[in-house]
């Protein structure tokens, strides 16, 4: 065996998980090969070039905390930058940025490049090595063989991966790439749970087709936030607007007629789709009354002409596509530039993994990203990262790093697989989370500096930001402290009202009639960021108690028998979704109710006064 085959840690697929696991095994010291397909395609975003979005934005944030890439790649490639649920709370606010998909995979090469410890080498993965159930290592298509203690396994749809545009089907991992067809086979004959997924993407657009003066345009926001918290405004490259559009009922009555035609209705697709991502043949079909559906135009590019038409995926023939898609206004005479198409790809059975996401049947074998039964890149970014983490610390000898649900998403993520499986692809969302108002992107590098510190896995430049910003919150929360605002004083035209009696700046913060606006006067501009932050501590300090007192009483009740009388499908309060999964699995207890997926703490709560109301007993 060559000393040059031996490595500490084998990553298998350059994707958004293989790329985090791979650099943050690398970070923490272990000496690290990512074998991928194909370097070309390293960071590819298969589907949509956006990273974030709600709940999503919340990982990447996670993963930029413990010096990840996906935020840094999403500042150095980002186009056109929004904060979503920009008038909600801090918790449920996401930044999304849609990004040139080139600048976006080069951005992660390089920062790939840079990394210590680690090497790339472009082969397939054919076979693993296994012996008395621990893996050795992994052989590639041209027979070369590498050997370690701890191998991530992060394909994605490659795994016996099938292309479907109409009646038309051929084998892929997505377009323009092969499948991994021997490692399929392979592992098939492991004894793991095997299923089928399956999901989408929509006919790209050729933009110089497109009439713009018909579509409605979206700038992105000014100012712009950072993906990052070690990003500069100076790293994004030039911005460029988003556009809306809508279907008709003209694209509806075409949809309907050539249905047949969908891979989806046709009965050659078995694998469970996104409900969050439904194909537009879904959305005519499902929602049958509704006349129009929202199209979000986005470039894939800064130097290219190829529009993504978000909300159009879809499964029909290429013609079908064609007539469908010139219905809708400013499309009249678009052309298509690459069809839409669906896939389905083997993915495991979650429930087989352990926390550390190292497989509870081989030791040293870590799966991670879609194969885990997860949609997005995010989601594949977060598990990477855990991932390569881990099989670090499995041969340095450390205990693995398992994230609670109170620390990260990342924890809800890993717990919400381990337990729940993925009856259907998996993504994040904030209200998978019961302790979201503590689990907020502005805070991710203060919940997981030091955790990242003791694993080894944070640089310094990050490291002497966090300090800087940590100092100045301290300083600025001190001042704040000794500030007082008396009633009558020239304060009061600050805050914009009179007050009954004098007060700390920091106190008048807790009050939701004091505008973070108004206290930007009393700090250097530099320092309206941690003003924003320490004012959202300031205000959730109580929701967070309350929150917590909620989750408590939840787990005290956990027992309470849901009357059988109980109609499910009536109770408004709760999404469609929870509604229809409730009434399949009609859970005779809260506890079973809470292991359904994509129940949500606050539905519990719901199902909680439903109980009561309707005499549940506590057993
Ligand atoms: P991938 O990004 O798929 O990366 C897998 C990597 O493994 C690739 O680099 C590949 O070359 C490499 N590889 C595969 N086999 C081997 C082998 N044998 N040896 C070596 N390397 C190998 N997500 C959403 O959130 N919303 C959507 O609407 C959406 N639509 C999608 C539509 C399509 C058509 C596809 C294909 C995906 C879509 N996704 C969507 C999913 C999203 O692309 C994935 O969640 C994400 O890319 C998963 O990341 P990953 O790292 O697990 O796998």
């Amino acid at each position: 065996m060559s000393k040059n085959a031996v490595f500490d840690v084998i990553v298998i697929g350059g994707g958004h998980a293989g790329v985090e696991a791979s650099a943050a095994a690398a970070r923490m010291g272990a000496r690290t090969l990512l074998l991928t397909q194909n370097i070309k395609t390293i960071g590819e975003m298969s589907c949509n070039p956006a990273i974030g979005g709600i709940g999503k934005s919340h990982l990447v944030a996670e993963v930029d905390a413990l010096d990840g890439l996906m935020g840094r790649a999403a500042d150095l490639a980002g186009i056109h930058f929004k904060t979503l649920n920009a008038s909600k709370g801090p918790a449920v606010r996401a930044i999304r940025a849609q990004t040139d998909r080139e600048l976006y995979k080069r951005a992660v090469k390089e920062l790939l490049d840079q990394q210590e410890n680690l090497i790339i080498v472009q082969q397939s993965v054919t076979d693993l090595i296994i012996k008395k159930s621990q893996i050795e290592g992994v052989i590639t298509e041209p027979g070369e063989e590498f050997y370690s203690k701890a191998v991530v396994l992060t394909v994605g749809t490659f795994l016996a991966g099938v292309i479907h545009i109409g009646e038309q089907t051929s084998s892929g991992g997505r377009i323009g790439d092969r499948p991994a067809g021997p490692l399929a086979d392979r592992l098939r004959s492991y004894p793991f749970k095997v299923g089928r997924l399956k999901t989408g993407t929509p006919p790209r657009i050729d933009g110089r087709s497109v009439d713009f003066s018909e579509l409605e345009a979206q700038p992105g926001d000014d100012p712009r936030p950072l993906m990052s918290q070690i990003s500069l405004l100076s790293d994004h490259p030039s911005q460029v607007p988003c556009h809306i559009t809508h279907t008709n009922t003209k694209t509806h009555e075409i949809i309907k007629r050539n249905i047949h035609r969908s891979a989806m209705y046709s009965g050659s697709i078995k694998g469970v789709g996104p409900r969050y991502c439904p194909s537009i043949e879904d959305k005519v079909s499902r929602f049958r009354d509704k006349q129009t559906h929202q199209i979000f135009i986005e470039p894939e590019g800064l130097n290219t002409h190829e529009l993504y038409p978000n909300g159009v995926s879809t499964s029909l023939p290429q013609d079908v596509q064609v007539d469908f898609i010139r219905t809708i206004k400013g499309f009249e005479k678009a052309e298509i530039i690459r069809p839409g198409y669906a896939i389905e790809y083997d993915y495991f059975d979650p429930r087989d993994l352990q926390y550390s996401l190292e497989t509870k049947k081989i030791k040293g074998l870590f799966f991670a990203g879609q194969i885990n039964g997860t949609t997005g890149y995010e989601e594949a970014a977060a598990q990477g990262l855990l991932a390569g983490v881990n099989a670090s610390c499995l041969v340095q000898d450390k205990a693995p790093w398992e994230p609670k649900r109170d620390q990260a998403y990342m924890g809800v993520l890993i717990d919400d697989l381990i337990n729940l499986g993925a009856d259907e692809p998996y993504r994040m969302f904030t209200s998978r989370a019961e302790f979201r108002l503590r689990l907020r992107e502005d805070n991710a590098d203060q919940r997981l500096n030091e955790i990242g510190n003791t694993l080894g896995l944070i640089g310094d430049r990050r490291n002497s930001l966090y300090k800087e910003k940590m100092e100045n919150m301290g300083a600025l929360r001190k001042k704040f402290s000794k500030m007082i605002f008396r009633p009558g004083s020239e304060s009061e035209g600050i805050i914009g009202f009179s007050l009954e009696r004098e007060s700390d700046v920091l106190s008048l913060m807790k009050r939701n009639d004091v505008s973070i606006e108004k206290l930007e006067t009393l700090v250097k501009k530099k320092e309206i960021p941690i003003l924003k932050q320490i004012e959202i501590e300031e205000k959730y300090a109580g929701y967070i108690k309350r929150q917590d007192l909620e989750i408590e009483k939840i787990r005290r009740h956990e027992s309470m028998k849901i009357p059988e009388s109980i109609d499910f499908t009536k109770i408004e309060s709760l999404s469609a979704e929870l509604r229809e999964k409730l009434d399949i699995h009609r859970p005779k207890t809260l506890a079973r109710a809470s292991r359904i997926p994509g129940m949500t703490p606050a539905a519990l709560s719901i199902l909680l006064v439903q109980s009561k109301k309707n005499g549940g007993l506590k057993r």
